[in-house]
């Protein structure tokens, strides 16, 4: 944590009259905002394949697992029977998300929503074969 934002405004939410979002509601949002921007900019910008391709699957996983903590604090406490349905449902997104984004070794480009299961495919914005 760098800041003291996330706290800031949480505390803002209690002055309101304590009918503001919970506290862990804010920190996650704002730790999701900033990690959606962070991850669009660098798998948008960043043209090495190899190294995406590398850091792809634990940052899904990581994703899977913030969002679980989040679901968990928000509602898991007070009704776990949410986290048999949550925790499979995480794995399978986590798991789509690794399978269905390609990137491409010509270009350098993230190719999100590929299909899953093709033989031969081609990045649509230089043309190459993707492996
Ligand atoms: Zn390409």
């Amino acid at each position: 944590m760098s800041g003291n934002e996330p706290i800031f405004i949480a505390e803002a939410a209690v002055a309101r009259g304590g009918d503001g979002p919970p506290q862990e509601f804010v920190v996650f949002m704002v730790v999701w905002g900033l990690l959606g921007l962070g991850s669009f900019l660098f798998f948008h910008f960043n043209r090495s394949a190899a190294l995406k391709r590398q850091i792809w699957p634990a940052f899904n996983v990581g994703i899977g697992l913030i969002f679980g903590a989040f679901v968990y604090f928000i509602m898991g406490r007070a009704q776990p029977q949410v986290l048999y349905l949550m925790v499979p449902a995480v794995i399978f997104v986590s798991f789509l998300n690794i399978r269905t984004t390609r990137f491409c070794d010509s270009c350098g480009k993230t190719l999100y929503r590929q299909p899953i299961f093709s033989q031969k495919r081609f990045c649509p914005h230089c043309g190459s074969e993707l492996h």
